[in-house]
């Protein structure tokens, strides 16, 4: 046998190496074997699928370059991937893939040498003795099903959620995606997945990682030359939990090498769950073959939860640290904040460390003052169920009849000026603020607006009412 393999590939190393960054050159090109010439093709070894693939995405045109410079116009590369049988010899699978044609090769399916039975690609890379069992599930225990308020908002996600945690893998919610805006209990959702998994089938691998540390995580895995060590320990995963993926926008690289993580964890029936601020649809900046995996599986929105499941998650968030409230206080909070359940988590926190270090009690007035430092420069607005709160409250009616049909005397009155303070306080539309009360079109709405003013003109005690009212809705 002759050795020309050696020969040319020792051509093609040479200029590989001065045409890439010392690092990427060790990563991806020292690891390659030539394995043997057969007229103009030339073989060479790679110790994985994903590595092939790589090669072929990131370097293809260098390779086509060094190549033909070697082997005429003529020449072609082919792969040998390495695998590993039960058996002690590894027998390396080839793959004749045309290869340096880069559209053929998007027809090819990803998955062809993973299938093979049930084989196991080995990587020369592998960390020795890393066991499953060492793998640290980084999940908050704070952050279980137990605490996740149950609502309208999030129905839907919750109950696939807690689908995927009885059977991980095994339902057609794989991937779950979680969407929705900031603060609304994608991550605490995420959590209550892996740690329900993770009581159920102890000996799952469950790993939770936000998609900035796992992007940072490769970009290292690249500067110190263990790449392949980084991919390996993902590959090995059961329950994948990946938060935030809208972080991979634009990172071309992490998207890829995601992808083939999540295409191997995929095929072998591993659970895959991910959540974004947005659905899939409006990701921009992400790869097509990415975005078409995360539509595979089930995508469930969480939105701002009702005045009920704020209250109720306020009174959660209090039951489970030992404190109490005057109930007053926490319909305040609920009302006042209706952005996202963070920020009124941490009107609630900032309440208790006022009143404790000025050992002064939680009164409502307190509430009142900090919601306003608090809450002031995040551009609050009063709401619609807040404003019919105070009206209520202050004619002292059931908040209920404002939002119902009713047209008795003392109810319509009150119902209109929460339409007037509505329409006043608030950016909603008039036919916005008539669904809300009592289901009324927008001319009822406008109408109602005219009648408040041409009585607080007229009628002296109705002024009064306004005027009161007005105090409570501005805090002052
Ligand atoms: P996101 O990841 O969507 O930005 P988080 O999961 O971090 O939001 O939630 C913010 C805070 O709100 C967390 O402390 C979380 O416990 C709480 N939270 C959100 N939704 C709920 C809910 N339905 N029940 C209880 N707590 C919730
Ligand atoms: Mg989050």
């Amino acid at each position: 046998m002759n050795n020309d393999h050696v020969k040319v590939w020792n051509a093609c190393v040479q200029v590989i190496k001065d045409n890439l960054p010392l690092q990427a050159f060790k990563t991806w090109f020292e690891p390659i074997l030539p394995v043997r010439l057969e007229n103009v093709a030339l073989t060479i070894q790679v110790p994985s699928h994903f590595f092939y693939e790589w090669l072929e995405e990131n370097y293809i045109d260098l390779l086509r370059k060094v190549i033909r410079k070697e082997l005429g116009p003529e020449g072609r590369l082919e792969y040998s991937i390495v695998m590993e049988n039960n058996a002690t010899k590894s027998t390396p699978y080839t793959v004749k893939l045309p290869a340096l044609n880069k559209k053929s090769l998007k027809n090819q399916p990803v998955n062809m040498p993973l299938n093979i039975a049930e084989n196991q690609i080995r990587n020369p890379f592998i960390i020795p003795g890393l066991k499953k069992v060492n793998v640290e599930s980084n999940l908050n225990p704070a952050y279980a099903f137990e605490n996740f308020v149950e609502g309208d908002c999030n129905r839907l996600a919750r109950a696939s959620g807690y689908a995927v945690a009885n059977k991980p893998g095994g339902t057609a919610f794989n991937p779950l995606l979680i969407y929705g805006g900031v603060g609304l209990g994608k991550t605490h959702l995420a959590h209550s997945i892996g740690i329900a998994i993770k009581n159920q089938f102890p000996n799952k691998t469950v790993l939770y990682v936000g998609s900035e540390k796992f992007a940072h995580q490769f970009i290292d895995s690249i500067k110190n030359n263990t790449t392949a060590d980084f991919i390996h320990f993902y590959q090995m995963i059961d329950v994948l939990i990946m938060d935030d993926v809208q972080f991979f926008a634009g990172k071309e690289k992490t998207q890829d090498v995601f992808f083939h993580i999540f295409n191997h964890l995929h095929q072998n029936g591993k659970q895959i769950i991910l959540t974004s601020d947005k659905p899939p649809v409006e990701m921009q900046g992400m790869e097509q073959r990415l975005l078409s995996r995360f539509k595979w599986g089930l995508s469930a929105d969480l939105t701002t939860p009702d005045l009920e499941t704020r209250i109720a998650i306020l009174e959660k968030k209090m039951y489970g640290n030992g404190i109490e409230l005057p109930k007053e206080v926490v319909e305040y909070l609920a009302y006042s904040i209706n952005t996202n359940v963070r920020e009124m988590e941490g009107a609630l926190t900032s309440l208790l460390a006022q009143a404790s270090m000025n050992k002064k009690n939680i009164s409502l007035d307190l509430a009142r003052q900090m919601v306003d430092k608090f809450v002031k420069n995040t551009a609050r607005e009063v709401s619609i169920e807040y404003i019919q709160k105070v009206v209520s409250d202050y004619f002292e009616l059931p908040i209920e009849m404002l939002k119902s049909k009713t047209r008795k005397r003392e109810v319509v009155q009150a119902r209109q000026i929460s339409m007037y303070f509505s329409k006043r306080m608030t950016k909603s539309s008039l036919a916005n603020i008539g669904a809300h009360c009592g289901g009324k079109d927008h001319a009822t709405v406008l109408h109602a607006c005219r009648t408040v003013t041409n009585l607080s003109e007229t009628d002296k005690q109705f002024r009064g009412y306004l005027e009161d009212l007005e105090k409570k809705l501005t805090l002052q």
